[in-house]
């Protein structure tokens, strides 16, 4: 099993981790566990309905024709236990998918039902045989064909539903003094059964789980830059707007530092491109690790210009982190023979911080941001300016670059 190398974590994603790694025992590392149980739950909800009705439906057909099939039986079991058991369970849980939250409590509740609902019908199948009746068994090879397919449950769960089924037709066929070639014909006939199903229901499940982690690695991919593995600018605006909602909802301020390369045109044509290609790989790491709380955000705005968002981040803060990326860039040490602002290879920062308001877009916050940007590289370049407080009067789409000369952080 090839395990990804610390370089990778960054840009390689859970979902991507996780093909990579495998999941023999279908299980995901935790975090995407979850998501994946979630959308599952979701998406085959209809379906799941669909299913229990199914299964209803077919109880009452098996419970009719046993009626007519079996008059001994019939006659002998009561009412209570012909619709008391199963068609409650089923109700319960039918209904249960209506519920709020239902993706947490659904499969608790079949988790739990359904080994009820197999020693149950197990149980039947051997109070049967003692009247001589041994056609009943067949309920339990149905029953357990449900548990595997029809009720929504996972192939864990429904393995161990199968496996705790197995064990209690033994142990009461055992207590019912079951002759021993008997209870081994029905034993291998349930052993048989289950692994069929459960061989089918994990290969259902294993292709399943792959195509979810392929689509969600399809989308985390459609969100990423090709060349630095960071978010892309499509995945910037849409969290943007997002931050920005949320922003103008709790009244929080909101920063976005702009970051560009210093005299990299010049780093190109001096050292070559793919040596360009490596050194924006670098910066780009370096700015993914400025972005580090759930609601922070480090993409490629284009080119040689990167974006970070940084949620909730007030203007001291905002302008301590961008000196900080500022040194974190210096210390990459890339020798930049052509700049004129450093030995190295360096970056100026445009930072702007605002509490939105809920008439305003966040494109003047980029503005702000642009202009911040260009104010550092007319002070000189390797350093970062930052804007705030104009916003109000802000004119959103009005460059007005030479209003900047001379301001100051
Ligand atoms: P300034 O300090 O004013 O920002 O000067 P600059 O030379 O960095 O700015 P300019 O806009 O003139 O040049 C940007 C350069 O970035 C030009 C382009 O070749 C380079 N560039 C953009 N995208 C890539 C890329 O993906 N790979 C490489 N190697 N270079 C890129
Ligand atoms: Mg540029
Ligand atoms: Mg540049």
């Amino acid at each position: 099993m090839q395990q990804p190398d610390a370089q990778d974590t960054i840009q390689i994603s859970s979902a991507a981790m996780q093909l990579r790694c495998g999941f023999r025992w279908l299980r995901f590392e935790p975090g995407l566990e979850t998501a994946y149980r979630v959308e599952q739950f979701r998406g085959g909800l209809k379906f799941l309905r669909v299913n229990l009705a199914i299964v209803a439906a077919s109880l009452l057909v098996v419970f009719q024709i046993e009626y007519v099939v079996m008059p001994a039986i019939g006659a002998a079991l009561p009412g209570y236990a012909r619709f008391g058991v199963m068609t409650p369970m089923l109700a319960l849980a039918l209904a249960l998918t209506f519920m709020r939250r239902a993706e947490i409590w659904y499969p608790r509740l079949i988790a739990t039902l359904m080994p009820i609902a197999l020693m149950a019908v197990a149980w039947l199948g051997l109070w049967a045989w003692g009247l001589g009746e041994s056609r009943l068994f067949v309920r339990l090879i149905i029953a357990t064909i449900a548990a595997y397919f029809l009720v929504g449950l996972p192939f864990r769960s429904a393995l161990v539903a199968g496996l705790i089924a197995i064990g209690f037709y033994v142990a009461a066929a055992i207590a019912v003094d079951m002759p021993a070639l008997v209870l081994t014909n029905f034993f291998c006939m349930l052993l048989v059964a289950n692994l069929m199903c459960a061989a089918g229901a994990y290969n259902m499940e294993h292709t399943r789980r792959t195509a979810w982690l392929e689509s969600r690695l399809l989308d985390e991919l459609a969100q990423r830059d090709g060349l630095t593995g960071i978010y892309n600018r499509r995945r910037f605006d849409e969290h943007l707007a997002r931050v920005w909602q949320q922003c103008v909802r709790e009244h929080r301020p909101v920063t976005l530092l702009f970051a560009d390369i210093d005299h990299f045109k010049d780093f190109n044509d001096r050292y070559g491109h793919q040596a360009g290609d490596a050194a924006l790989k670098a910066v780009a790491d370096v700015l993914a690790g400025v972005a580090r709380r759930p609601l922070d955000l480090a993409a490629r705005y284009g080119g040689e210009e990167f974006a970070v968002i940084l949620f909730d981040t007030a203007q001291e803060n905002a302008a301590r982190i961008a000196e900080q990326t500022l040194e974190e860039v210096r210390k990459l040490n890339i020798p930049h023979a052509g700049s004129t602002a450093a030995p190295m290879l360096t970056i100026s920062i445009g930072v702007a911080c605002v509490v939105p308001m809920a008439r305003r877009s966040p494109s003047g916050l980029v503005q702000l941001a642009d202009q911040a940007l260009y104010a550092a590289k007319d002070a000189g370049r390797n350093q970062s300016r930052l804007l705030q407080a104009e916003y109000e009067h802000m004119q959103t789409g009005y460059f007005r670059r030479h209003m900047l000369k001379g301001d100051g952080q």
